[in-house]
């Protein structure tokens, strides 16, 4: 193994990193990982309370998955996307059996999110034959143009104008309520009639399609108040608007349940999926398309196509990351895991005033940081120009040993759906002496 400065300096060097001025990085350089923990190459250990990024769901190095990869790479690494394949049907029926719909459906697969999002307003622009595609400010849907475009934070910014026909609107969120309310039902009632006057000035026939995140993900884990999720369907209803659910971060467990649509009681049109499919073994990602619109395709040309749809290796990462979650009975986990999540955050919260908001739902939770918890601001500005006072917080939970992802004021709480309760007390333990580094700052 090369020496830690050489790779740092090699890694500066040679290679670009996501989402950060390249100039004085220095993060760690992760070599091998176990369970809820990734080791860098000085071999220390952090443990993962982001599970990545909100997708290594079964924890790392489950060997039933490996193994599977293994085997698949044995016997074969490619083949052609157009031609048949085992393991794709394999887990086409497993991700089909996961949907909600009584008339089935089928399955286009992506090597990841953003082009997973793509292809399903492709195919619901093309089913539909309309254009106009609406969803949340404060969602984020991928960092390609056309999912860059979807997304509705900064991160769209550089990638301006983007694609066409796509108009935001705002969501509930009860923290921050851009409908000014207090009261949970009052910000539904809102939200709703916001998007029904949105609907109405687009011209609904011309909309395709509504996408939303389940739950928000990347932009703070706002989970909607009860009914908005079912209001967007009726909506969609009455507009013969197709609802695509965004589920690359709640699938597979994260909230709870197969698909944060099923626990919400929301049956949409199209699933769009990646990330936990796979336990991110494996790049690979995809849309779960009713069979009513992708039986549209039986007589009309899907034009859509990816070297790597539906790639063996990822296929049987996939097959074997579903089975592992039922053998483990994750899913329930995760579920149970929302209770004592939650009361140990809120207990962080009572200790520590800049803690201004827990939220969440099954095992996937955010805090929010504020300056001011009667005020509610932010304590570093949202999609600010720097991480300001949150730097100590992120660096005190390196030198702790755990590592957690975050934007802006807030930090994420989503581990893997396989940590001990060991593993939970010692990443709340150094998550309480970060805040507290924090807040003597
Ligand atoms: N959609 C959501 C909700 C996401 O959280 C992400 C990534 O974090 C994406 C789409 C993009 O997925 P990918 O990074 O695989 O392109």
């Amino acid at each position: 193994m090369p020496l830690v400065e050489d790779l740092v300096a090699k890694h500066a060097r040679y290679v670009l990193t996501p989402w950060a001025e390249q100039g004085g990085l220095r993060p760690p350089v992760i070599v091998r990982a176990f369970g809820s923990y990734l080791e860098d190459a000085a071999g220390k250990r952090y443990l993962d309370l982001s599970s990545g990024l909100v997708a290594v769901n079964l924890g790392h190095g489950d060997a039933r998955v490996v193994a599977a990869i293994a085997a698949q790479a044995q016997r074969l690494c490619f083949s052609p996307p157009g031609w048949f394949n085992d393991a794709r049907v394999e887990l086409a029926e497993a991700l089909v059996g996961l949907a909600p719909w009584q008339e089935g459906g089928r399955v286009f697969f992506t090597a990841g999110g953003a082009e997973a999002n793509e292809d399903a307003i492709k195919i619901a622009r093309t089913v539909t034959g309309r254009s106009k595609i609406l969803s949340a400010y404060r969602s984020f849907h991928g960092s390609t143009f056309g999912s860059g475009t979807l997304s509705g934070e900064n991160r769209r910014w550089p990638i301006e104008p983007g694609i066409g026909d796509v108009v935001h609107f705002f969501a509930p969120f009860p923290y921050r309520s851009p409908f000014h309310t207090t009261d949970d039902a009052e910000e539904t009632r809102r939200a709703l009639a916001h998007l029904e006057d949105i609907v109405a000035y687009e011209d609904a026939e011309r909309i395709a399609a509504i996408l939303i995140e389940p739950v928000v993900g990347s932009n703070g884990v706002v989970v909607y108040p009860a009914g908005y999720l079912a209001g967007v369907r009726a909506l969609c209803d009455r507009h013969g608007i197709l609802l695509i659910a965004d589920e690359v971060m709640t699938g597979f467990g994260r909230t709870g349940a197969a698909f944060a649509t099923e626990r919400y009681g929301v049956v949409p049109d199209i699933i769009v999926f990646a990330k936990g499919v796979t336990s991110a073994y494996v790049p690979c990602g995809g849309a779960i398309v009713r069979e009513s619109l992708a039986g549209y395709f039986d007589e009309h040309v899907l034009a859509l196509g990816h070297t790597y749809s539906g790639h063996p290796l990822a296929m049987a990462a996939g097959v074997a990351a579903l089975s592992a979650y039922r053998q483990d009975g994750l899913f329930a986990r995760a579920a149970a895991l929302e209770a004592p999540l939650r009361a140990r955050l809120e207990g962080l919260r009572e200790r520590h005033v800049s803690v201004g908001d827990v939220r969440g739902v099954g095992a996937f939770f955010a805090l929010e940081f504020v300056s001011d918890r009667a005020t509610r601001t932010p304590l570093v500005p949202w999609q600010g120009k720097s991480l300001g006072a949150m730097t100590t917080l992120f660096a005190g939970l390196r030198a702790r040993g755990v590592y957690a992802m975050g934007r802006y004021n807030v930090l994420h709480v989503a581990p893997p759906l396989t940590v001990s309760d060991d593993e939970l007390d010692e990443a709340l333990h150094a998550l309480d002496g970060a805040i507290d580094d924090l807040e003597a700052a």
